[in-house]
């Protein structure tokens, strides 16, 4: 789930075939029953999740979004460590993860106590209303809640431009291995500016419908497209469905439509 704010501006989204190929069992590390992934796709399946994904949340605060959202900068990422169950090193494992698997995040993690562009907050299930209304007013915290029915959620804040400001992530840890790999991998797809979901796409952890709990080929490609210069803050979508085929191809990113 995810809230997204701009300057007066706030949205919420929450949680719970193809010719695409290439299966792959799910990789080392992630929870027992993981589903297995394709790792192979055309342009056209690229992006039809991209903009389906990229536009568009669950709960909006204010004025709407003008397209593209994402950070413009080098991300600092700050695990804040809480809840029942100890996660903190597993979180930073999921951060290095995407860290090195899509370079254009430029992602790190911030010094204990410094700034941070991300802040990740692992907490009790127990705690996530309380949690939410600390972080959003009561209001608010209650108009997602009654929408959402959350487990996790993330808010982004963004300016009119699209450029993210800031996100927070709130990720539950006592239940379970595949509830908290799920909501880590998740959430941070959002924290990025990927803040929609698609319940009809069997290929992206932001499909409510399935639980991936890994870094998935098919969502690390969407964030590099995401990351891409060609594809700026604020893009809007009908730019970005003109430009995206030439970035998937360039980017190498698709299987070439014939000798698949
Ligand atoms: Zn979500």
């Amino acid at each position: 789930m995810i809230a997204v704010i701009a300057l007066a501006m706030l949205l919420f989204v929450a949680d719970h075939a193809g010719a695409a190929s290439g299966r792959q069992p799910p990789p080392p590390g992630a929870f027992k029953g993981a589903p297995s992934q394709l790792t192979r796709f055309t342009t056209a399946e690229l992006t039809r999740g991209f903009l389906a994904l990229a536009f568009g949340s669950d709960l909006r605060i204010g004025a709407a979004p003008v397209g593209i959202r994402r950070f413009d900068r080098p991300i600092q990422l700050q695990i804040i460590p809480g809840g029942s169950v100890d996660r903190t090193a597993a979180m930073r494992r999921i951060v290095e993860d995407y860290a090195s698997r899509v370079p254009g995040l430029q992602l790190s993690l911030a010094a204990e106590g410094a700034p941070a562009d991300i802040e990740v907050r692992l907490i009790d299930e127990k705690n996530f209303r309380a949690a939410l209304q600390a972080a959003f007013g009561v209001n608010v915290a209650k108009a997602f809640i009654a929408r959402t029915d959350p487990q996790c959620m993330t808010s982004v804040k963004s300016s009119v431009e699209g450029v993210i400001l800031s996100s927070v992530t709130f990720i539950i840890v006592d239940k379970g291995d595949a509830v908290f790999l799920d909501c880590a991998y998740h959430e941070l797809l959002h924290a990025f500016g990927l803040s929609n979901h698609d319940q009809k796409n069997p290929w992206t952890t932001l499909n409510q419908n399935r639980m991936v709990g890994y870094l998935t080929v098919y969502d690390s490609a969407l964030l590099t497209v995401l990351y891409d210069p060609r594809i700026p803050p604020g893009m809007t979508r009908a730019r970005a469905r003109a430009a995206l085929p030439a970035v998937i191809e360039d980017l190498k990113l698709a299987v070439p439509a014939r000798g698949r």
